[in-house]
């Protein structure tokens, strides 16, 4: 019960990830409909229901945009997975304060990006000029398209992909 089920608005726009539990809750309650299942059924003493795997809220709510939560997975994935130093995707990557934090440096989109272990200890708590290092390219804020937002649970969701694309 505890999958993920994506969550459309009433305007079809995907707005979150809900537990099976969460999104059967709705259904039930009439606050939502079933857009997608294919997941076998849900099946209690009281309840016969196909197991849902994309769900519409039945009136639209209002809410701003959700932002790219940052996280080191989450920063890891803007980089794709490659120290922003020295362009190598192996090894163990890490978070590096590219204004490091005893420097003032904040944790934010903007100073934040994927190093590996090598790059970050040769920079040591330094600035980049200092130590005669380079970005790639500088670090932004990820999209808040909704395909960067739910994209990385495609993998084992393909059935959202149609529901995702061009939001
Ligand atoms: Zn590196």
């Amino acid at each position: 019960m505890h999958e993920p089920v994506l969550v459309l608005n009433a305007n079809f726009e995907p707005i979150h990830i809900c537990t099976t539990r969460r999104a059967v809750c709705l259904i039930l309650a009439g606050k939502a409909g079933m857009v997608a299942n294919g997941r076998g059924n849900i099946r209690t003493v009281s309840l016969f229901l196909p197991r849902p795997s994309v769900i519409r809220l039945q009136s639209q709510i209002h809410r701003p945009r959700p932002h790219v939560k940052l996280t080191r997975r989450e920063v890891f994935r803007r980089d794709n997975y490659t120290c922003q130093y020295c362009g190598k995707r192996e090894g163990n990557l890490t978070v590096d304060h590219v204004v490091p934090r005893h420097l003032g440096g904040q944790h934010i989109w903007t100073n934040v990006v994927a190093a590996c272990s090598a790059c970050n200890h040769r920079k040591g708590g330094r600035k980049v000029d200092e130590v005669h290092m380079h970005l790639l390219r500088l670090p932004k804020e990820p999209p808040t398209n909704a395909f960067y937002l739910f994209g990385r649970h495609l993998g084992i969701n393909g059935e959202w992909e149609p529901y995702i694309s061009g939001w």
